[in-house]
């Protein structure tokens, strides 16, 4: 950490400045550059509160030097780092379809829905059991009963699936569900990105809708510093104050995330704008900016969805979207 001095900091603040360092262990070596003390801090500094810092009445500025993401950058990792689902690679050039409904409400819904996109090309099955929902109120989904579904729906078509995790102590249950899904809401829960650090599995973590790229990096951070090397991120659009959608997709974030980081990053535009007529111009449009993948809902009777029937596709129209999505690929990677 490099702290700089105000040019007006008198002798008596950084003696009593360099005490204070010192008392906390550091070792501090003093330069000048331009006129101001410009101090080079080590030796644990990286566990000093760089806001403390700041505050002091004769520090100008403090610069960090040690790299905040030594796992996520593609400092640390020039080469993409390719998840692998069942038969399905996610990152590296690869594209993966994901698709299915926003939650799991039958058999009769999940494995129609299952089949359908399965004929489209979907790769991975998606269906949340554990729903966050905003009111306490809504529909939350099957739970238990949802996971069985899931498998179900895996054992008749041979899709991996992905579903939501919400708390740590879910775990066990979520054993045999291919990827773990993070939502939104729990972008920031450490101890859940904790324990899926700890877990090996595919996760799949979505920005919060109020985050920063580099907030979502950091999340990715604490997963893989457990040792789970298998994150895939997710942009889902944030917080909006454009009039008529959900949030708004914020497509800048795929090729800056592919500049800052090895990890693939795929695109929800369902949870993005919220409707389906949105959704396939998104899509495309995040195809067009080189996401390594896509999550689509899908529902066989969106007029009475539980859950997200407004921005649900209809088989059909996944089944459109995924030959034009093919298509936009050949032109994008020529
Ligand atoms: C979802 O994927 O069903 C979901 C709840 O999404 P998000 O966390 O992005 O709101
Ligand atoms: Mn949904």
């Amino acid at each position: 950490m490099i702290l700089v001095l105000k040019k007006d900091a008198t002798p008596r603040q950084e003696a009593r400045l360099l005490a204070y360092l010192e008392q906390l262990g550091l070792a501090v070596t003093r330069e000048a550059c331009e006129g101001s003390a410009v101090w080079l801090l080590s030796g644990g500094a990286e566990w000093v509160d760089s806001g403390l810092l700041s505050s002091l009445p004769m520090v100008e500025s403090v610069l960090p030097t040690a790299d905040p993401l030594p796992l996520a950058s593609r400092r640390s990792h020039p080469s993409d780092t390719v998840v692998q689902v069942g038969e399905a690679s996610i990152g590296g050039g690869r594209f993966c379809m994901m698709a299915g409904p926003c939650t799991v409400e039958s058999e009769e819904q999940l494995l129609s829905v299952a089949r359908s996109v399965k004929a489209s090309g979907a790769q991975l099955l998606r269906g949340g059991a554990y729903k966050p929902r905003t009111s306490p109120y809504d529909f939350s989904g099957l739970r238990e009963k949802g996971l069985e579904l899931l498998r179900k729906a895996r054992r008749e078509t041979g899709l991996p699936v992905v579903s939501e995790i919400m708390s740590a102590a879910d775990l066990p249950l979520f054993e045999d569900i291919d990827v773990l899904q993070v939502g939104a809401r729990n972008m920031q829960n450490y101890d859940l990105l904790r324990a899926l650090g700890r877990c090996h599995k595919p996760v799949l973590l979505k920005r919060g809708s109020a985050a920063t790229v580099q907030e979502l990096l950091l999340s990715a951070e604490y997963i893989l510093a457990g040792g789970n090397k298998n994150v895939i991120l997710c942009e889902r659009g944030i917080r909006t104050f454009s009039g008529g959608v959900r949030s708004t997709l914020d497509l800048t974030a795929v090729p800056l995330l592919h500049e800052l980081t090895h990890l693939p990053v795929i695109v929800d535009p369902s949870h993005a704008t919220g409707k389906s007529r949105l959704v396939p111009p998104m899509a495309l449009a995040a195809v067009a900016c080189g996401c390594d993948g896509l999550l689509i809902e899908v529902h066989n009777d969106p007029l009475h969805a539980l859950c997200d029937g407004g921005q649900a596709l209809l088989p059909a129209e996944f089944a459109d979207l995924s030959r034009r999505v093919a298509a936009l690929l050949e032109v994008v990677r020529r």
